[in-house]
């Protein structure tokens, strides 16, 4: 009954919905030679898939589809207020792709988005034309692994490439990667660039296996971060979000030991630390899609439409970690 349970799904990936506009695009036909088992579906807006009402976020995530589309507009966005910015004036994120193939029990996309399907928008180049005009206005710091793992897909997309090559010829464009994938593999090959920040998010093993499914083991990632850095690339750590769990102190400090045991740490470019936050809104959905989250069960405090740990939790978490990387980083390399 179990194996019958399990094989009542197809597998991930099993359908890929076309806009039709998108068909003959290079990035589509390249996506494609990687699932030449799927069905195809054509569709005129992805919206039409996307958006559909009455979808159950995590259902669809045991079975995960593609949608190929379009991006008309909204190819930049100006950073949210809860991300950090590092110090950088013009602070900006852009989404190529729309959700994960992880499945982290306090990730916000569930709450953000109607559907766990992922879309990607094959057209990168009118992103890339947008960025070109905001440089002419000023430096940009961009994000563009917010809402994906960009990194995580990267055999399928090669995005994160095309970054790299765009971001070669605009010294003003500082760019962000972030990523919880163990897949440096995928990128091993390209000289690194000055410009370009790779950035990991850790977190302890005990949290990886109960809140991060399908995510690679802490050491797994540690050992794709050690060969970035031997390879020359600027490497962000991003304890964020720390999670406040029964024993968080030794799991962090464990963590934080770890880290620093193989990395070496004199050459990380920064540290970045925050406790988990969420937008109210995005909770109140998160709740409803995982009703047995005890991670989500928390007592939240509600400040600025933002849902946090209580002051005295965040500050205790944050101090903790604050103290212990600073043990091994500069104060002045650690954002909160
Ligand atoms: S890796 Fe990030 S984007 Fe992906 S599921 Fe986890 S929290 Fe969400």
């Amino acid at each position: 009954m179990k194996d019958l349970r399990r094989n009542l799904w197809n597998a991930d990936f099993s359908h890929i919905y076309i806009e039709k506009r998108a068909v003959n695009h290079p990035n589509t036909q390249k996506i494609l030679s990687h699932f030449s088992k799927a069905n195809l579906i054509e569709i005129d807006h992805y919206k039409d898939v996307f958006c559909r009402r009455h979808q159950s976020f995590s259902l669809q995530k045991k079975s995960i589809k593609i949608i190929l589309a379009v991006r008309n507009d909204h190819f930049i966005y100006e950073g949210a207020k809860p991300c950090e910015d590092f110090g950088n004036a013009h602070f900006y994120y852009t989404s190529s792709m729309m959700n994960c193939i992880y499945n982290c029990e306090y990730c916000y996309l569930q709450g953000m988005y109607p559907s766990a399907n992922i879309v990607i928008f094959v057209n990168i180049e009118d992103t890339f034309e947008a960025v070109k005009k905001l440089l002419k206005k000023h430096p940009v710091y961009l994000c563009i692994s917010y809402d994906t793992d960009l990194l995580a897909f990267e055999g399928i997309t090669s995005f994160v490439r095309e970054w790299i090559k765009f971001a070669k010829n605009y010294k003003d464009l500082i760019i962000e990667l972030r990523t919880k994938s163990a897949n440096f593999k995928a990128i091993k090959d390209i000289q690194p660039l000055e410009n370009i920040i790779l950035a990991w998010t850790l977190s302890p093993d005990e949290i990886i296996r109960l809140h991060e499914e399908k995510t690679p083991s802490l050491q797994a990632r540690l050992k794709s971060i050690k060969e970035a850095m031997e390879n020359g690339w600027n490497v962000r750590i991003c304890f964020d979000p720390l999670l406040y769990t029964k024993n968080w102190k030794e799991q962090y400090e464990s963590c934080i030991e770890q880290t620093f045991e193989i990395l070496p740490h004199h050459k990380i470019h920064d540290v970045s630390v925050g406790v988990f936050r969420v937008s109210k809104d995005y909770l109140k959905k998160m709740k409803k899609e995982r009703s047995t989250s005890k991670l989500l069960a928390y007592p939240f405090c509600f400040n600025d439409g933002m849902a946090s740990y209580s002051e005295k939790h965040a500050k205790q978490m944050i101090n903790f970690v604050y103290e212990k990387v600073s043990e091994y980083i500069p104060k002045s390399k650690i954002f909160i």
